[in-house]
């Protein structure tokens, strides 16, 4: 396989996504992170199946860390995810410094869609309009056709989509479904993070949503009552949430009656880690 391009500044990204598309190319875009694992790939995976073009940012994105977040021992690995990138034929890696993506004097954020307030939005306030802000400087820096992001984020895929609508942005946003370590954890660059203990009580959290979709699917259409068999066997430090709400808007379903599309959500920390994750239950 040949090694991508690597672009570190918007003009060499923007410059080598334009010449794709000139020459008649469908261009797929897989923002990120980094410290890459199956779930990002699978990202990967899905360009491969539309696009003739597939270009990977690779950034931590310091505005969307809320203060004493986990920003300073966020996991750097880019030889090995250059690596990865390389064997799954990926074409450009966009790899922006800091000071390209934030010089100095910046000072223009995104506000957030409504749907940015619940949830993840009041346990990281400023968690979605750093994500909002990033990812549309990211679309401008890559003008991409497809841009695909994992429903591990869910409430990202819909902050990112509304933002997208809202905004007339010309990127289409391809939602792809959650990859899991084969126990059921969600894969997630945090999981280094887990002492062995911890990845077992980690584990509650699917366990936890494996079991509302079983009483969702034997009939049980009581939010409340899942949410409470939810809480009650997460083995966590803390939870930010464990619920079930519409999954279109996020909104709790009145007097809990699920009576539309609807997806669990849980934010549980598990010794020094914070964890997401999240099943639809139709
Ligand atoms: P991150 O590097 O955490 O910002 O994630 C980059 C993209 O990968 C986002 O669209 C995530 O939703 C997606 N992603 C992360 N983990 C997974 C996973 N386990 N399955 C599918 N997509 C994922």
């Amino acid at each position: 396989m040949t090694a991508p391009q690597i672009a570190t500044t918007i003009a060499e990204a923007h410059e080598a996504v334009q010449l794709a598309r000139q020459s008649g190319k469908r261009v797929g875009f897989v923002p990120t992170m980094g410290a890459l694992h199956e779930g990002h790939l699978s990202l990967v995976d899905a360009s491969q199946e539309c696009c003739d073009y597939h270009a990977v940012s690779i950034f931590v994105n310091p505005t969307q860390f809320g203060e004493g977040e986990d920003l300073n021992r966020y996991p750097r690995t880019f030889d090995a995810d250059l690596a990865k990138l390389t064997d799954r034929g990926v074409d450009l890696v966009f790899a922006p410094t800091l000071d390209q993506m934030y010089p100095a004097g910046y000072s223009t954020f995104v506000e957030p869609p409504a749907v940015a307030t619940r949830l993840e939005g009041t346990s990281r306030p400023v968690h979605f309009r750093g994500v909002a802000t990033v990812v549309l400087k990211l679309f401008n820096a890559v003008p991409a056709d497809l841009a695909f992001f994992g429903e591990k984020d869910f409430q990202q895929c819909l902050v990112i989509q509304h933002m997208v609508r809202d905004l007339n942005l010309r990127t289409e946003i391809v939602p792809c479904p959650i990859i899991r370590e084969p126990d059921g954890l969600a894969m997630s660059s945090r999981n280094r993070y887990l002492s062995e203990a911890d990845r077992s009580r980690a584990l509650s959290l699917s366990v936890a949503l494996n079991a509302a979709t079983s009483e969702f699917e034997r009939g049980n259409r009581d939010a409340a009552a899942i949410e409470s068999n939810m809480l009650a066997s997460l083995q966590a430090d803390a939870v930010d949430y464990a619920v079930v709400v519409n999954a279109d808007t996020l909104s709790p379903f009145v007097e809990h009656v699920i009576d539309a599309p609807a997806v669990a959500l849980i934010a549980a920390h598990v010794g020094s880690t914070r964890l997401i994750d999240n099943r639809r239950l139709t």
